[in-house]
């Protein structure tokens, strides 16, 4: 794609990075700066971050979460690493070593938490149970655990590498299948709620909202950022890349098209979502629902059930039918 002697748009040096959806050309120095500026573009129009703030980053281990990481300490918020291992083999494996490497580089603390420990279960098993895509349930158990962390750890904000290719996609999923609850939520800064017994909601942002996962893969490499490649090797249920692939489709045809789909939907829309209603308990965990358990502990309650009932022996009508069953 890159053109030998191509010259970068600010500086007129040598460029190596070319992005038509902005119709710039920049070498690494530049790029940097311009991602820098999107990221503060993105902080201050949403009022993600105070200056210097604490704040809780998410890291996967993905190129997106290290290069979040790398920003909000370059920009000067306090962010402290948290990652969850899946355990699901050696991707799971790579990914913590990858989150590992980078805390090393940064000389940030880095927490790390087992998904599988935290609940209790075998992450298999809480997805047979629930007849659920393996994405789905991975998802609300990792929003659960990240929120209930980040808060456990003193900050109110976590925040997460999700880009502009994320929303874009999961705008035009909720668009095609009219989920309008989830595009009245569809916003880069969640309000977080306080209660009294210390749980609560964490404020959610994606400071990298205004990015395409192109640009952060060519700052990623060009920092040689140690990020983790490769899919998850149990994403095959998703639905989310196809309609990224789509976005992309559009994309390609027509540059600046993701943008405009995204941050025009935004503008549109004019303003966050009204902050969460103050609700009841889950009576379970404590977290914030408006039901008697939270998503998770819905998940993990069943998971239990289900297990009790593969280990509980046959009941005595099930012994009397195979009896009888024999005696024939
Ligand atoms: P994904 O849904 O895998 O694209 O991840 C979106 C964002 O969620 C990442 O950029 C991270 O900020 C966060 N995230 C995903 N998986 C993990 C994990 N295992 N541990 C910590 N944060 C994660
Ligand atoms: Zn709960």
């Amino acid at each position: 794609m890159n053109n030998p002697g191509m010259k970068c748009t600010r500086c007129r040096g040598p460029a190596n990075h070319r992005f038509p959806q902005h119709n710039v050309r920049f070498c690494d120095a530049c790029l940097e700066v311009f991602i820098q500026r999107q990221v503060e573009k993105a902080i201050k129009k949403f009022n993600m971050l105070a200056p210097g703030q604490k704040v809780v980053a998410a890291i996967s281990g993905g190129k997106d979460s290290l290069a979040l990481w790398q920003l909000l300490i370059d920009l000067g918020y306090d962010a402290l690493g948290l990652h969850l291992t899946l355990d699901l083999g050696p991707f799971s494996q790579k990914s913590l070593e990858a989150s590992q490497a980078m805390a090393q580089r940064l000389g940030r603390e880095l927490v790390v938490k087992s998904l599988p420990q935290l609940t209790g279960q075998n992450l298999e098993d809480i997805v047979r149970a629930n007849r659920r895509e393996f994405c789905s349930v991975c998802g609300t158990l990792k929003r659960h655990f990240l929120n209930k962390l980040c808060l456990e750890l003193g900050a109110d904000t976590l925040a997460t590498g999700h880009h502009l290719d994320d929303e874009a996609g999961r705008l035009l999923g909720n668009l095609v299948r009219g989920h309008q609850e989830y595009l009245d939520q569809q916003w880069p800064v969640l309000e977080g709620l306080k209660s009294d017994e210390g749980t609560g909601l964490a404020r959610k942002v994606k400071p990298l909202c205004r990015l395409a996962g192109s640009e952060i893969k060519s700052y990623a490499k060009s920092k040689d950022l140690p990020a983790a490649y490769g899919k998850c090797p149990r994403s095959k249920g998703a639905t989310l890349p196809f309609y990224q692939e789509a976005v992309d489709i559009l994309e390609e045809r027509m540059p600046g098209t993701k943008r405009e789909l995204y941050l025009g939907f935004l503008r549109r829309k004019g303003g966050p979502p009204p902050p969460p209603r103050p609700g009841g308990a889950c009576e379970r965990c404590g977290a914030p629902t408006y039901l008697d358990l939270c998503a998770a502990c819905r998940l993990l309650l069943r998971a239990e059930e289900w297990v009790q009932e593969k280990k509980a022996p046959a009941g005595p009508g099930a012994d009397q039918g195979a009896a009888k069953g024999h005696e024939i």
